[in-house]
């Protein structure tokens, strides 16, 4: 296996698998690059990280034929009970606007003290092989919500997320340690042992 197809069409998230992958001597590959059209889109319709990550890798798969990868990931936040979770890119709404998700995160904390903001971010990577071989891989990074936006790295919730043991917003960190301390480095680097096995 030398290639993977991603499930996605984020580039964030294909630039932070592909560092790991790279490592591998496995590169990666947009669903774009491996054909798949534009218009097909895929139903996220489980209830857990781990059902989405497979819905999305197994779908592409089925469509070319390819190794796939695919993560799926979301915020959960202690107070709302664990929401927007598997719901985060489509928090506020189906067109998946970081600024409305981001807007309805801080109304609904709004009266909710520092101490009890905390969430978590999870991320869960599935790897599937057309001859049925499959990985899956876990990553959480704990930490508060803030209650307003800082910092104009990353995407989605990052300018309100402020991980464990930092004094800064994922939206104020660097690349570099956002790809050290977050869910998907951390889910990454469990997938990296696994594929230690099948590619050393
Ligand atoms: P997915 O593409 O269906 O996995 O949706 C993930 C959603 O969760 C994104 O649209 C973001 O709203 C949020 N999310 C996941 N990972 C991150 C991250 O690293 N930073 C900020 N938001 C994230």
């Amino acid at each position: 296996m030398d290639t993977l197809v991603v499930a996605s069409s984020n580039k964030h998230k294909i630039e932070e698998i592909s560092k790991v992958t790279k490592k591998f001597g496995i590169d990666v590959i947009s669903r774009d690059e491996a054909g798949i059209p534009k218009d097909i889109e895929i139903e996220e319709n489980g209830s857990t990280f781990e059902e989405n990550s497979y819905i999305k890798a197994k779908s592409i798969m089925d469509i070319c034929g390819k190794a796939t990868i695919a993560d799926d990931s979301g915020l959960m936040v202690e107070a709302l009970g664990g929401a927007p979770g598997v719901y985060s890119a489509r928090f506020a709404g189906e067109d998946q606007n970081d600024e409305r998700n981001n807007e309805k995160l801080k109304d609904l904390l709004r009266d909710v003290p520092y101490k009890d903001r905390r969430a978590k971010f999870i991320s869960v990577i599935t790897v599937l092989f057309p001859d049925g071989r499959k990985i899956v891989a876990r990553g959480e990074c704990p930490g508060h919500i803030i209650e307003e936006e800082r910092g104009n790295n990353g995407f989605g919730y990052d300018p309100l997320f402020v991980p464990e043991g930092y004094g800064s917003t994922f939206g104020m960190l660097s690349p570099e340690v956002k790809n050290e301390i977050s869910h998907r480095a951390l889910a990454l680097k469990s997938l990296a042992k696994e594929l230690e096995k099948i590619a050393p």
